[in-house]
């Protein structure tokens, strides 16, 4: 099965990709990487829309970020990045307002001019119902940021239709990854380093993994090949965790997303890549449109590629998007998680395997780092297993 291969990686993501990049360029060890898709790329894969000539990401829109200059460094060595800094937008109540939550929104929506200061105070004031209690869930953490009216407007029922989850279920955590401002800075993301790579992500995975000591197998599923494996062959594991388990100790919750793609018959259809509907009454969360993702190429088709976004939870054969993190799903986590320290050189890494939201740069980063503390130690003879997984060690 492995046809030389000193290991298995299971899944051709961002988490996979690199280890199998590093091990084979860095160790010059054999590697095998399979993945049940039929390409590489995980949920970063892109492709060309046939009738528009835009890139669609085809799991959701991918913009990448990152404030580490080693994951940054790292991914120029398989790509050049355009000088796409992402902006957001809101509609709520049939006015758009910029995104995150910044001076301009918190000024349009009170309908008059604030100083940074003077919204500071206004929004402490409102934020002040929660006393001195600290936030614990999602919507305290939500009003302690922003205060009701804005959390009544831009977060209740954006995150309703997002999670269908109480918001007092959700970890705090979970909005914290929108900042808010109190100047004009409207750009989505604070990181040093952002951008989104020239070629589209595909190449990039094309890339690291054309590797002579790599072998790519796609449409493979690992529970069909596991008892086909030598005793002792080290595997590295990006599926879902439960899965591996054959959910002995209860399933995992996840929201998966339905995208609605549609053609649309103007250059033009927004202005914007991604418009978020605040309201509830809007069924979608929000609608992108691929082609404001890649400013700097030459569409000329005359159309526009759309999408919009449902989201629902995800049963067992649907794509598992977002880990919702509830109090029992983190009870259940902890339960694989100890599993785990029982199993024999496998490493659980990534976004399924460890039962996180990461963001590409976080993947890519953990891997990384798995590298250097487990996989270089372990060929090197320092280390008698794999096992050390990024899950157990966070
Ligand atoms: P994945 O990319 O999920 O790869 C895991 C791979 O394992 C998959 O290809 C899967 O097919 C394979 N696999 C699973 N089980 C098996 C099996 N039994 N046998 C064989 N193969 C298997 N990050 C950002 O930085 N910026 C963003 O804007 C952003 N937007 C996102 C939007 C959405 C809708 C989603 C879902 C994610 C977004 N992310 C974003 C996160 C990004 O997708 C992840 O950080 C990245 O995909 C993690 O890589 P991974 O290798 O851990 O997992
Ligand atoms: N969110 C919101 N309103 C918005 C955008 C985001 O309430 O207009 C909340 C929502 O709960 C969401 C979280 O903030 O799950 C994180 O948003 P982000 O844009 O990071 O979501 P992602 O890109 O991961 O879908």
């Amino acid at each position: 099965v492995l046809n030389g291969a000193a290991i298995l990686i299971v899944g051709a993501g961002f988490y996979g990709a690199t280890l199998a990049e590093r091990i084979a360029t860095k160790l010059g060890r054999r590697v095998l990487v399979i993945d049940k898709r039929p390409h590489i790329g995980g949920n970063a894969y892109t492709e060309p829309d046939p009738t528009t000539g835009v890139e669609i990401h085809r799991y959701g829109p991918h913009l990448f970020h990152t404030s580490n200059e080693e994951v940054w460094r790292y991914l120029r060595n398989f790509t050049d990045f355009s000088a796409y800094r992402h902006r957001a937008f809101s509609t709520h109540r049939d006015q758009v307002y910029p995104l995150p939550i910044n001076l301009a929104t918190i000024c349009q929506f009170f309908g008059r001019r604030f100083s940074p200061d003077e919204a500071r105070a206004m929004i402490a004031e409102q934020s002040s119902e929660l006393g001195d209690r600290l936030p614990s869930n999602l919507e305290e953490k939500a009003i302690s940021l922003v205060g009701r009216r804005l959390y009544e407007a831009f977060i209740k029922g954006y995150t309703a239709k997002q999670w269908q989850t109480d918001p007092r279920e959700l970890p705090a955590q979970v909005i914290t990854r929108l900042p808010v401002r109190y100047n004009f800075e409207d750009g989505y993301f604070n990181d040093r380093f952002q951008g989104q790579p020239l070629d589209g992500y595909t190449a990039i995975f094309e890339k690291m993994l054309a590797h002579d000591l790599i072998e790519t197998r796609l449409g493979v599923d690992f529970f069909d090949i596991r008892n086909l494996l030598p005793e002792g062959v080290p595997v590295v594991y990006t599926g879902p965790i439960d899965r591996y388990f054959d959910y002995a100790e209860g399933e995992l919750g996840w929201r998966t997303i339905d995208i609605e793609l549609e053609i649309m018959d103007t250059p033009d259809y927004q202005g914007t890549s991604i418009m978020n509907y605040a309201d509830e009454a809007v069924p979608y969360t929000r609608v992108l449109e691929f082609r404001h993702f890649n400013p700097e190429r030459q569409h000329t088709s005359g159309k526009t590629l759309i999408g919009r976004e449902f989201s629902r939870f995800a049963r067992r054969v649907d794509e598992p998007y977002y880990p919702i993190d509830t109090r029992r799903d983190q009870a259940t986590y902890g339960r694989y998680v100890a599993r785990m320290g029982r199993e024999k050189n496998i490493h659980f890494g990534g976004r399924l395997g460890t039962y996180r939201y990461l963001d590409m740069h976080q993947a890519i980063g953990s891997a990384l780092k798995a590298f250097e503390t487990v996989f270089e130690p372990y060929f090197e003879g320092r280390l008698d297993s794999v096992s050390r997984n990024a899950g157990a060690t966070g």
